[in-house]
């Protein structure tokens, strides 16, 4: 049976990645059946809707979703898309490949962000002239689940060789009441996996951390504002945007993009890095459970990076569609 894969490019260079993408997905020989949405700015100015009906039903009818990106409607499309998938785990994958200039060479962690709640509840108030609050929301039952998410992710990469660790970042001390929570029922959680080990940091140190000891780390679980920030300076470490993949991940569903934007500075001129939306088709590849075709193109892509084959972000001369065809080449 063909993965039913629905496939929304969205605005700028999401034009270029994603096709690039589709053409080594291609070349794997796995079936596919690729559905095509649309979504952000250009359907937006055609329709007044930036994400159509019409590709929220394809978006629940497909095995998984490969997003590109949504420029200046990226929050009613890409926020909205995740609420109703219900994929309440941002999956950041944070590692260092040969031939990109990276903190360190044996960097391979994975940052798990919870994605439905905390500071982006949106609940914001002014309470008074020039006075203004935001609620942030933890709930016992988002943080059970993210947790036995990251737990369960853990468990997965011992089985690759990795040390099998989960590493809770929270700001309990401050944030007494709902970080007090969160950190409570991270431990209450880990009595479930005795395999896996166990530590907890406060937010700022792990920033600091992630720096100063970015090998040490396996499965780092946060909050969602947390995470959000972490994960950005973590992806600074490892090369930058044009490779950083993302999953989000629920019950039902998975949506797998880059984490970059429609990047308009250098849209439409082919030289965008097709890296983080190749890399966020590995993700996705996992998902659907071919891992072996996910770790081919993970090896071919491998290969050109250390071999310099790459887009001019990376110092290399090729183009968007070149660098593909090189993976596609060592597939
Ligand atoms: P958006 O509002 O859609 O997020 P943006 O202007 O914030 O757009 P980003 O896509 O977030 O742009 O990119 C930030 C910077 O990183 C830009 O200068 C962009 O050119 C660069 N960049 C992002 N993605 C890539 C990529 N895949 N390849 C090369 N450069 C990239
Ligand atoms: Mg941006």
């Amino acid at each position: 049976m063909a993965h039913k894969i629905c496939v929304i490019e969205g605005d700028g260079i999401g034009k270029e990645v994603v096709p690039a993408t589709i053409k080594v997905l291609e070349a794997t020989g796995l079936d596919f059946e690729f559905i095509y949405a649309e979504a952000g700015d250009e359907v937006y100015k055609r329709t007044g809707k930036a994400l159509p009906e019409e590709t929220i039903e394809k978006a629940l009818e497909s095995e998984a979703v490969l997003f590109g990106a949504a420029g200046e409607t990226a929050a009613d499309v890409i926020v909205k898309l995740r609420h109703i998938l219900d994929t309440y785990a941002n999956v950041r994958p944070v590692k260092s490949y040969k031939g990109v200039k990276c903190l360190r060479d044996d960097i391979d962690y994975v940052i798990v962000r919870e994605n439905t709640e905390g500071l982006y509840k949106g609940i914001e108030a002014e309470i008074d002239e020039g006075i203004t609050t935001a609620t942030r929301v933890i709930t016992e039952k988002a943080s059970e689940r993210i947790f036995k998410f990251a737990f369960e992710l853990a468990r997965e990469r011992k089985k690759e060789g990795k040390e099998g660790k989960v590493t809770c970042a929270h700001k309990a001390n401050v944030l007494k009441v709902t970080d007090g929570l969160f950190k409570r029922v991270f431990y209450k959680v880990a009595q479930e996996y005795k395999d896996i080990k166990v530590e907890d940091y406060y937010i700022d140190a792990m920033n600091m951390y992630i720096i100063t000891k970015p090998h040490v780390f396996d499965v780092v679980v946060t909050s969602n504002l947390f995470g959000d920030i972490l994960s950005d300076g973590a992806a600074g470490t490892v090369g930058g945007l044009g490779l950083a993949p993302s999953a989000n991940i629920g019950d039902e569903h998975g949506l797998f993009e880059p984490v970059h934007g429609s990047a308009p500075d250098i849209a439409g001129k082919g030289i965008a890095n097709p890296t983080a939306t190749i890399l966020s088709a590995v993700l996705m590849l996992k998902y659907l459970g071919e891992h072996e075709t996910a770790n081919r193109i993970e090896k071919a892509l491998e290969e050109v990076l250390a071999l310099g084959l790459t887009t001019p972000d990376l110092g290399g001369n090729l183009k968007t569609f070149e660098m593909a065809e090189e993976i596609i080449k060592r597939l």
